[in-house]
């Protein structure tokens, strides 16, 4: 009420420049107090102390001058006028980031970095911690540019807002370099998660691209590589979590698909914890389905490419439309055998059962062979069959001779036995 009356005095005094230079800081108030007001609508029963501090941090960050009738001291016609320029630069900062309110540090953080990359300009960080976030101009000391800001967590609803911006950035930044200082591993991670996501095994240079134009920057190959690690960890969780979580895992999917057979080797260490060996999984209709499959499994191993250098082992059938049915799985530490006579004794006593003439495909490690051939295995004829896996045998031959003309001529040789099974397809075309 009081700014009012001394509104109302100078219109009688006819005191209009007076008048005019009062309605700029006036207006500056009115944005400063729509601030205060966001700030009380959005306290829903919280404690008016806590609320109280974020409007008395607000209100003391930009020095608003408590007494009006103090007002010409001050020349608030000057742009260089801390206290006028101040909260303006704010508001256009926070318009040109299309927020002001952030979830959490790493929001907040984000959207200053692109900030900063979009506007060609470096910051630096001068203070983090948990509920704060200060960050300087690159180049102050080069170019004596005074821009900085704080982001600081709000006690009463625990979101981060700017309460201190100085701008602007007066130092002149061109983009004379490939890449940006702010640019970094995070970022990446944050900009490129989304196909990361889709595609987990998408390249470095699709990402760096996606990075170049999405930012207009290039990014080294390994800023970039750790930026997909990152990504896979947020996505996928870490290496270890991952281990400590397929017990969990495996037995949710025994609990609501009965008679997935999983099986756990483990060995018990002195300090009671557990050495993982491996697991064999097979999913319940694979093992329902393979009574309907032809005679035949191949099983092939694959490495890890993650942190641990474990191998996944695979069974798969082939059905009577010649499509593939995953059989069986296992994780192993390494192929040796030991896992192979582990992983094909489950296969043939949870998928294969009393079936019997199954021919078995492998390729050609030691470990299978030997597991394969030994007295009393079921993949001996009569009983059962094993044969090479013609691509293995093809790719191995070529590796010695590397001779295009003599892979053809092997792979021809090897799947000779084919032609009546051809002919029989041809027929049925
Ligand atoms: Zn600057």
């Amino acid at each position: 009420m009081s700014h009012m009356n001394s509104i109302l005095d100078m219109i009688r005094n006819e005191d209009f420049d007076t008048l005019s230079r009062f309605a700029v800081v006036n207006n500056e108030m009115n944005s400063e107090s729509d601030d205060v007001d966001e700030v009380q609508r959005d306290g829903i029963g919280d404690e008016t102390k806590a609320l109280n501090e974020d409007v008395d941090e607000i209100v003391n960050e930009f020095h608003v001058p408590s007494n009006f009738t103090n007002i010409e001291e001050i020349d608030m016609t000057t742009v260089d006028n801390w206290s006028v320029s101040h909260s303006v630069r704010k508001n256009d900062f926070t318009r040109q980031l299309g927020k002001d309110t952030f979830k959490d540090k790493e929001e907040v953080i984000r959207a200053i970095k692109l900030h900063a990359i979009r506007t060609h300009k470096y910051f630096e960080v001068v203070e983090t911690c948990l509920t704060i976030w200060k960050i300087r101009c690159k180049l102050h000391s080069e170019s004596g540019c005074k821009w900085q800001l704080r982001a600081s967590k709000l006690k009463r609803n625990g979101y981060f807002e700017i309460t201190k911006y100085i701008g602007p950035h007066t130092c002149l930044h061109y983009k004379i370099t490939q890449d940006h200082p702010n640019l970094d591993a995070r970022l990446i991670a944050q900009e490129t998660e989304h196909l990361i996501k889709e595609q987990p095994s998408i390249s470095i240079p699709a990402l760096r691209a996606e990075t170049i134009n999405k930012l207009g920057y290039t990014p080294s190959y390994k800023k970039v590589w750790v930026g997909k690690e990152k990504a896979i960890e947020h996505v996928f969780g870490n290496w270890d979590d991952s281990y400590t979580d397929l017990p969990k895992f495996l037995s949710a999917l025994q609990h609501f698909n009965r008679d997935t057979i999983v099986e756990w080797f483990i060995t018990r260490l002195d300090n009671n914890q557990v050495e993982f060996i491996h697991v064999f999984w097979s999913f319940a209709p694979s093992i329902k389905g393979f009574e309907h499959c032809r005679p035949v499994i191949s099983i092939d191993a694959t490495h890890f490419y993650g942190k641990y250098n474990g191998k996944m082992m695979i069974g798969m059938g082939v059905d009577a439309k010649n499509q593939i049915l995953p059989l069986a799985f296992a994780i192993a530490e390494n192929e040796s055998y030991n896992s192979w006579y582990s992983f094909l004794s489950h296969v043939k006593r949870h998928v294969v059962k009393e079936r019997e003439g199954i021919c078995l495909i492998s390729y050609r490690h030691p470990g299978i062979l030997k597991v394969v051939n030994e007295e009393g295995s079921p993949w001996l004829e009569l009983r059962g069959f094993h044969r090479y896996c013609l691509r293995h045998f093809i790719n191995n031959f070529n590796d010695k001779f590397h001779n295009s003309q003599l892979k053809t001529l092997a792979y021809r040789a090897g799947s000779q036995n084919q032609v009546m099974f051809r002919k029989y397809q041809l027929h049925h075309e």
